[in-house]
């Protein structure tokens, strides 16, 4: 690989530094990679790369194209591609000959943990306490103080639970971000999974596939959907996991973005369909071909309203109906909780919020995602992964990643880069001259 400009920028003052060194950020890192113009730094505060390690379930996989890696879609060429990875792994035959349908998570994760290594600029356990502006971004972490010209913050998401859960955390209840390390603990015992996404999904299968001494003596899954609805990842779905759409997204009135998010919400948040048809395999078996009583209970349409403990040591779930006024009560010795993620909060920013704008909740990012503010033009606050309602579905996943990453890059440049073919379809109401209808 080649390498960068590693002069040490005099004064630890950077052109960028990035907040978080998750896929959001490792994007913009490996794109400015070799840019000896734009010396830059970028901070994680976990002590070591992960990505969703206590939820790489056995049989899990990546819910894009693997060309949705950090860079290809924006620059092939770049030494950070899952291509280069693989070359440089010697494993190109390999992967090509095992024919995945979709890519294991565990190894798009070894990826991820590759390109971080690989790259200098990222550094790990370092956390940023407070970001502050004299001219240039002051950017405290647990370990010193840097400047810089723009930051780019990409600090994620965090776990989602409902309030009534959280007193209760432990081996019994816990988010399915830690599915994992508590797992092995249920064997025997009566289970909930409450969440009917993918990461429910794939929590309930894997309980329900594991051997008979492992497995609990019975799984109940319980979902707010109708039904478990897989993921609408369909040719012309796809079209709006474009650059395109998502600009045109950006460009529509608040009341109508929140709509259209609302109606779209399974092209992101539904099933994949080889969960869905594993999971239902698995029941077939338990039920009609496997020996032994191994029950189980599907839930959908239903929200978990309350957690109590019983005298017996047990919980008990309250449970509405969606559709009826009657509500159940399910007696379970613990629950995974399945219930989604929210924005990490990004309480480093207190010293900037006065002179930044926000909308609905979120602080207001402008076309290339640089937050709205009184500061210079020269010195940006980019933000990733935090601008769903103005965005779309697709900015808290990885399908815009590397595009997202380029346009901020482009910015910092001052470039404006090229932008791929429009859709087939054309969602704007401006007419365009070449119209087949435009005579
Ligand atoms: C189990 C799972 C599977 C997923 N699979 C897919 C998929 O197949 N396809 C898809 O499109 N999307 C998927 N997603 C959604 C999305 O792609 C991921 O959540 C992705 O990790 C988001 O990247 P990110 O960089 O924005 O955030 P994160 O991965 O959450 O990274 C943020 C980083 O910021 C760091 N950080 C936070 N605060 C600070 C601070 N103050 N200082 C320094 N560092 C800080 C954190 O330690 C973390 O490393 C999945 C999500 C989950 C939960």
């Amino acid at each position: 690989m080649r390498r960068p400009h590693r002069a040490p920028p005099p004064g630890g003052h950077y052109s960028v530094v990035g907040i978080g060194a998750g896929p959001a950020n490792l994007s913009v890192a490996a794109l400015l990679y070799e840019d000896g113009g734009l010396p830059n730094l970028f901070v994680d505060r976990k002590e070591r790369f992960s990505w969703h390690d206590d939820q790489l379930i056995s049989g899990a996989t990546l819910q894009v194209s693997v060309f949705k890696d950090l860079v290809s879609m924006t620059d092939p060429t770049s030494p950070f591609s899952f291509t280069a990875y693989l070359n440089q792994q010697g494993r190109m035959y390999h992967f090509l000959n095992a024919q995945f349908a979709a890519v294991p998570r565990g190894e798009f994760r070894n990826y991820l943990s590759w390109a971080a290594e690989t790259n200098e600029n990222v550094v790990f356990g370092e956390g940023v306490r407070e970001v502050d502006f004299d001219g240039v971004f002051r950017i405290r972490t647990d370990a010193r103080e840097v400047t810089a010209d723009n930051i780019v913050i990409g600090v994620g998401t965090l776990p989602w639970l409902p309030d009534f859960v959280a007193p209760h955390l432990g081996a019994d209840h816990f988010h399915v971000s830690r599915h994992l390390r508590h797992a092995a603990g249920l064997a025997g015992k009566t289970v909930a999974v409450v969440g009917g996404g993918q990461s429910g999904a794939e929590a309930f299968l894997d309980l329900v596939s594991r051997p008979a001494v492992e497995r609990p003596s019975s799984v109940i899954w319980i979902a707010k959907r109708r039904n478990f609805f897989p993921i609408d990842d369909s040719a012309f779905t796809n079209d709006l996991f474009m650059p395109e759409y998502s600009d045109y997204f950006h460009r529509l009135p608040r009341d109508i973005r929140s709509e259209i998010i609302a109606s779209h919400i399974l092209t992101s948040d539904g099933i994949s369909e080889d969960t869905l048809r594993s999971i239902y395999q698995q029941l077939y078996h338990l039920r009609f071909i496997d020996d032994g009583d191994h029950p189980f209970g599907l839930y959908p349409n239903r929200t978990v309203e309350d957690l109590q403990r019983l005298p017996s040591g047990r919980w008990e779930l309250v449970v509405s109906h969606n559709d009826e006024a009657d509500s159940q009560s399910m007696v379970v010795d613990a629950a995974v909780w399945a219930t989604g993620f929210r924005p990490a909060p990004k309480d480093f920013l207190e010293p900037l919020l006065p002179r930044m704008q926000s909308e609905g909740g979120e602080l207001k990012v402008d076309d290339d995602f640089a937050a709205v503010w009184d500061g210079p033009a020269d010195r940006r606050i980019f933000l990733q992964n935090a601008a769903r309602a103005q965005r779309g579905l697709p900015d808290v996943n990885l399908s815009l990643n590397a595009w997202r990453a380029q346009r901020i890059v482009n910015r910092l440049r001052g470039d404006c880069g090229r932008s791929p073919l429009p859709s087939f379809i054309q969602w704007s109401a401006k007419t365009e001259s070449e119209a087949p209808w435009n005579g």
